[in-house]
């Protein structure tokens, strides 16, 4: 790093310019999300871990996990080789004592959340509802539907009374147009939307904003396992309005809005972040 020589009243010393000078955290004290802290499931690739770079860039200290420890590690590594406040656990969401050690990894920091925002969801099977078995329905329901709702409640007291809390739930375009081929998954994404208001209403009084993202196609591990299936990568593909897939950063800058002050009058929306609206 460039260095200066200079005298100060402790006699010569070498000094970095001022513009290097300004310390990480009287910089970070300045960014909109300064002292918050923000958990963010299926955080070690894709979207997850795009939100929690962009989260973190803001000034937040993000608390990052997934089911593979050295997923969790190698993500963790590199968020903080970025020079970002980044903690991280195994958590897979659909198992109640994970949900456990995130709530008190997240607490180590600061006594306190202020965002959640519930990426990990799952896809088991392409295959229509009618050949999907039970097992296969618990574990989309269980890890897609349930798990964010659970993890909320044990998180919810530690999100009271922090002035500026906020929960993201993702969900997918197929929520509104299905796709055959997607079967279960289809339901659950649009039960995130259920979930997304009835959360909001109940959590308005609390001063906790509950708001959702449906993305379209977006770039990450999970659509190559979907895209595998030449049906349904077309059908998504023909909906696209804008000529190209997404990627993890056309979530991240949104995830980044509605949890600012900025969307402080927002509560029960869901966004598509798809180049094109399910609505028209
Ligand atoms: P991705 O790149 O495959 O990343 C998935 C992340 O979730 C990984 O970090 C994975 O790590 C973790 N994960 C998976 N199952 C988990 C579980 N049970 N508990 C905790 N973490 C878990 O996927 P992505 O595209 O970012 O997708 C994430 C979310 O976006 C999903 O909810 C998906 O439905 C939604 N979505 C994606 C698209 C798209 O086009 N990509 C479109 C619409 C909606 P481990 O393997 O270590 O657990």
């Amino acid at each position: 790093m460039f260095k200066l020589l200079t005298w100060t009243w402790r006699g010569f010393q070498t000094i970095t310019p001022l513009s290097r000078r300004i310390t990480r955290s009287a910089a970070s004290s300045t960014l909109k999300f300064a002292n918050k802290v923000a958990v963010l499931t299926g955080s070690t690739n894709g979207i997850g871990l795009a939100c929690a770079r962009r989260l973190a860039q803001e000034g937040a200290h993000v608390v990052i996990c997934s089911r593979k420890k050295d997923n969790v590690d190698k993500a963790v590594a590199m968020l903080q080789g970025e020079g970002l406040s980044v903690t991280g656990t195994v958590c897979h969401v659909g198992k109640a004592e994970d949900r456990e050690r995130l709530v008190t990894t997240a607490l180590e920091h600061n006594k306190g959340v202020n965002f959640l925002v519930c990426v990990a969801g799952v896809n088991p099977l392409v295959r229509s509802t009618m050949g999907t078995s039970e097992q296969i329905w618990d574990k989309i329901l269980e890890v897609n539907v349930k798990a964010p709702a659970l993890l909320l409640k044990q998180l919810l007291p530690h999100m009271e009374n922090r002035g500026q809390s906020s929960v993201i739930l993702v969900s997918s375009v197929v929520a509104y147009n299905p796709t055959v081929e997607l079967g279960v998954y289809n339901i659950s994404k649009t039960a995130i939307l259920g979930l997304t208001k009835t959360l909001a209403k109940e959590l308005a009084p609390k001063n906790i904003r509950v708001n959702c993202i449906a993305p379209g196609l977006i770039q990450t591990d999970f659509i190559k396992k979907i895209s595998e299936e030449p049906a349904a990568w077309n059908i998504i593909k023909e909906r696209e309005a804008i000529q190209r897939e997404g990627v993890p950063e056309d979530c991240s800058g949104l995830v980044s809005f509605l949890c600012s002050p900025d969307a402080a009058y927002i509560s029960g929306e869901t966004i598509a972040v798809a180049g094109f609206s399910p609505h028209l």
